[in-house]
């Protein structure tokens, strides 16, 4: 009996000393309670945080109706107007598949140094799930411009393995789902996005904006202020010469 008291004596001073002497390395937590502001991600199959980065999976299913639905779809809308920059529209051969992605975003977005060059694909996620693309269409960086008459009624489009993505203003979201000031979604790097105007209602322009596309003041959801990203409507629309800051990681 002695024995074992003078083990677990033993046992007990041992953590405790090691407690004090180790320094505490931080390591990511499951399940950290999600900031409010992620929590407007309504289009998303979760949004978690683990302490270091919010995961959010998705689908990328808009949630608005499209002229890239299959007709049998109850989403599916025929569409002959005019679209994004008073364009006929004129529709791409692609049409929308439920995809399987899953962004993850730095909870406390960072500066970065070098602001690494946006690719092509995702580069962030919007309030409804639908990834954002850059300025850009591919294969190596051509304009957009030759893509934009396919831009659906709510400016979308998928592209050829059918992922529905938007690369200029989210019009479902900028006029039903909230306003043109509102937030749109958040780049890969954690830094929000909003839409073509500010709280004030004025327009905003690349004037107004950094070469990144984005500037730093209060906004509703970041009293305390925040750099963010406007939608625009010159190019380059979203971004400019790379992420504002470090980004995470998407996989699709
Ligand atoms: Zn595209
Ligand atoms: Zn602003």
């Amino acid at each position: 009996m002695k024995k074992l008291l003078f083990l677990v004596v033993v046992v007990l001073s041992c953590s405790k000393s090691s407690d004090t002497v180790t320094p505490i390395t931080p390591t990511p937590v499951a399940n950290v309670e999600v900031p409010a502001v992620y929590k407007k991600i309504y289009g998303a199959t979760s949004v978690t945080n683990d302490g270091t980065y919010i995961t959010i999976k998705t689908k990328g299913l808009p949630d608005h109706k499209s002229a890239y639905y299959a007709t049998t779809n109850a989403l599916y809308e025929a569409f002959s107007g005019t679209t994004f920059g008073g364009l006929n529209f004129a529709k791409n051969p692609n049409s929308i598949i439920e995809q399987s992605a899953t962004f993850k975003i730095p909870v406390k977005p960072m500066s970065s140094a070098n602001h690494p060059a946006t690719p092509l694909g995702a580069i962030g996620v919007a309030l409804n799930g639908v990834p954002f693309f850059n300025q850009y269409a591919g294969p190596n960086n051509q304009e957009l411009k030759g893509e934009m008459a396919g831009f659906d009624q709510f400016y979308g489009h998928p592209q050829q393995s059918g992922s529905y993505h938007y690369h200029v203003e989210p019009l479902h979201l900028t006029t039903v789902k909230s306003t043109k000031s509102g937030l749109m979604g958040f780049l890969l790097d954690g830094f929000p996005i909003y839409g073509p105007q500010e709280e004030t209602g004025s327009a905003v322009t690349n004037a107004n904006l950094d070469i990144y596309h984005g500037h730093t003041h209060a906004t509703v959801d970041y009293p305390n202020g925040i750099y963010h990203y406007h939608f625009t409507t010159e190019a380059p629309y979203l971004n400019g010469n790379g992420y504002y800051g470090t980004p995470g990681t998407v996989t699709q």
